[in-house]
């Protein structure tokens, strides 16, 4: 238990510090990581700092020692927490989910895996063949989207480029039964470019490395990255990930989870085109734009199953519907390279999501299952981006960093909330905590009319020639006096800045300045009918499918589309919404140090992650109630060799009488609360004074 490791390990709770400070907090942080513990908590909520190193700790019989276990009776650990998840799920009928957190490389995917092979070790006890499949169908969608939706960073080798939320069903009888995959804003633009020392999609490099020759030269593919403008970029081919062994575990998977041969094939075919489309050059000649490497766009029309006049037709011109007329307006050399990285991006966009859809429909509870199986209930788990602040911060750090607002501001709700409930439910009075909310910002990002999103918005549907500084004069005349919200006026010393540029907001987690270039590009996302049009009208019927608004003739698309910003503020509200109405679990992730060493603790980058994740408050919200809570039993069972009323065991109505005899005892009566089934105490140095007379004894 807790207080017990306190010497050696320091405090497993947090909220047991004897005073809360950050130094108090680091230094326990520090020795827990340094000791090998890695896992730590603030009441229910894990805190786990990234080993950088295996440890002997996830299994079986790991699983065993923390399966049916109340939170405290072990150290901490992820399966406490996926354990307590189970339990209220379970015992309870309660729809649960556990929300991960942190930055890039701070271990969350890591902690997703633990937690299901942890659900999954524990469940289907009888074997039941159904409840097997569906267990390996939800392991097996990992190592799919992992090799589609993640890619080598200079953070992480093995970053999570989109956020992902997976339902797990269970059955009346605690057995999963199926699942469902969320799937939030895939940082597409990797296709086409990355920074210096990091790679594109795992699922390229697999292609390049792990393909049978029979495969690479159907899809008119060397196996010679060097030889491809998208994938070379980044100046890094190798990794620490075998690419090789990997394509072949991930065709596995796909097989395994039902992917036809004709859809792997036209996977396979989709990331082909994209490499082929990095390779066109455009040039102008004269007055047109033409297509230097034309040889390749025959290729590609192979693998699109189209014309190649439809393809060369579609990268060279585009058709505008003026009034009544419909005509041909061909680009320039440099409208052409911008159709076609989009129509890149959006073509392995639409790939990632249609293999969700895909997994989803292996996955999901179908309805004749639902009536065999009866009520089932629900534990989410969210693995979504941290708070990112980069050198160069855009659009795409923006909306991660609004998702980290809506999160806190639903953490925040929730952790008051539950204290709140669990207070009410014992019958004890509830005192009122002070925190900050940060609700402020997040209406700042997404209010309508008024929030920068909705200002951003009516930047891209002006149809004139709207700047990115357009953009932000507009923000900086209508935001000039949100507190959160600064401009020249209130960062004049700020010498990062560059006033024409730049706008800066003040996040819970700290500041963050923004540059507003290629905000509106980014936001409009403009992909070129043509494209739709062209990938609708292929014969290979996988591709048809995944473009059905191609259906659509120029003269019948009249909406305009919603933009990215707006699109992503929808899946935040829909998130939110949904995760409020389950009960929440908390891990909070920390990454130890940036060279991702396992002897490393870097304080300065420690800490500032604690105060973003807001963990100094969350102690304190906690530890504003009560510090520490326990059934009258589990208590007694502790605590009983301290008092001669209760030892070895009390003649009294009720636990909770004995449990208020041996307080008294103690001279510990004004520092606690009898609720219904729990003990309340207020002050951890309580808890302590028990634990020294525990142990004297
Ligand atoms: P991103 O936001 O970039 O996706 P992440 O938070 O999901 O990052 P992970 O991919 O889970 O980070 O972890 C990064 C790496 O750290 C892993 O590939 C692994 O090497 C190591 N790691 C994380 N957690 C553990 C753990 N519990 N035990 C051992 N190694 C770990
Ligand atoms: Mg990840």
């Amino acid at each position: 238990m807790a207080e017990q490791e306190s010497l050696e390990f320091g405090k497993a709770d947090f909220v047991l510090l004897d005073t809360v400070n950050m130094s108090e907090f680091m230094a326990n942080l520090k020795l827990r990581f340094e000791k090998g513990k890695i896992y730590s908590y603030i009441g229910e909520v894990v805190v786990s700092v990234n080993p950088y190193r295996s440890l002997n700790i996830y299994g079986k019989d790991t699983i065993e020692q923390y399966k049916g276990r109340e939170l405290y009776e072990r150290p901490p650990h992820l399966f406490a927490i996926a354990d307590a998840t189970y339990k209220a799920m379970k015992r309870r009928s309660k729809d649960t989910c556990i929300v991960i957190s942190g930055e890039s490389g701070a271990g969350k995917t890591e902690a997703s895996k633990y937690i299901m092979q942890f659900i999954a070790g524990i469940t289907n006890p009888s074997q039941r063949q159904e409840v097997e499949r569906v267990k390996n169908m939800l392991l097996k969608s990992n190592c799919v989207l992992e090799a589609f939706g993640n890619a080598k960073t200079k953070r992480n080798d093995n970053s999570s480029r989109f956020g992902k939320y997976m339902d797990i069903n269970f059955d009346f009888k605690g057995d999963p039964i199926g699942g469902h995959i969320n799937n939030y804003l895939l940082e597409k633009s990797r296709v086409i470019v990355q920074q210096q020392g990091e790679r594109n999609f795992h699922s390229f490099h697999q292609l390049l490395f792990g393909a049978p020759e029979k495969l690479l030269r159907t899809l008119h593919i060397q196996k010679d990255p060097a030889a491809y403008n998208f994938i070379k970029v980044g100046g890094v081919v190798k990794s620490a990930i075998n690419d090789a062994a990997e394509f072949k575990a991930v065709a596995d998977a796909m097989k395994v989870i039902g992917f036809t041969a004709e859809e792997i094939q036209t996977v396979y075919k989709i990331l082909a085109t994209i490499l082929h489309l990095g390779n066109l050059k455009f040039a102008m000649d004269g007055d047109s734009v033409l297509i230097e490497n034309s040889k390749l766009v025959s290729v590609i029309a192979e693998l699109l199953s189209t014309k190649s006049d439809i393809v060369e037709k579609a990268l060279l011109y585009r058709t505008v519907a003026t009034g009544r007329d419909v005509i041909d307006k061909q680009h320039t050399d440099q409208e052409a390279s911008y159709g076609r990285d989009a129509f890149a991006k959006a073509i392995y966009d639409r790939l990632f999501c249609w293999i969700v859809n895909r997994i989803n429909d292996i996955i999901e509870v179908k309805n004749y299952d639902a009536k065999i199986h009866g009520k089932n209930t629900v534990i989410g788990v969210l693995d979504i981006y941290g708070f990112e602040i980069f050198d160069n911060n855009s659009l795409e750090q923006f909306c991660i960093n609004y998702c980290n607002e809506k999160l806190q501001q639903l953490f925040i709700q929730l952790v008051l909330k539950q204290e709140q409930e669990e207070y009410q439910r014992e019958g004890i009075p509830w005192r009122h905590i002070d925190y900050f909310n940060n609700q402020i910002i997040v209406d700042l990002v997404e209010q309508q009319h008024k929030g920068i999103i909705s200002i951003l918005d009516d930047a891209c549907v002006n149809v004139g020639k709207v700047t990115d500084k357009m953009f932000l004069d507009a923000l900086n005349t209508k935001l000039q006096k949100h507190a959160h919200y600064s401009s020249r006026k209130l960062c004049a010393t700020d010498k990062t800045m560059d006033f024409d540029r730049d706008f800066r907001i003040k996040h819970y987690a700290g500041h963050v300045v923004y540059s507003v270039i290629a905000f509106i590009d980014k936001n409009k996302d403009t992909l070129f009918q043509d494209f739709k049009r062209l990938m609708y009208n292929s014969s290979n019927p996988v591709l048809k499918n995944m473009w059905p608004e191609g259906k659509l003739s120029i003269t019948e698309v009249t909406k305009r589309p919603l933009t990215a910003a707006t699109l992503f503020k929808f899946s935040m509200i829909a998130l939110v919404e949904n995760l409020a109405s389950k009960e929440p679990y908390y891990v909070r992730c920390i990454k130890p140090n940036e060279q991702k060493s396992p002897l490393l603790f870097d304080d300065q980058r420690c800490q500032h992650q604690v105060e973003y994740l807001g963990l100094m408050e969350n102690v304190r919200v906690r530890r504003a109630g009560f510090a520490y809570r326990q059934y009258y039993d589990r208590f007694l069972q502790r605590y009983k060799m301290i008092s001669e009323f209760t030892w070895p065991n009390h003649d009294m109505r009720s636990d909770q009488e004995a449990v208020k005899k041996l307080v008294e005892c103690c001279g510990f009566q004004h520092d606690v609360a009898y609720g219904k089934t729990k003990l309340f105490i207020r002050t951890p140095r309580t808890l302590f004074n028990l634990e020294d007379r525990r142990t004297q004894m």
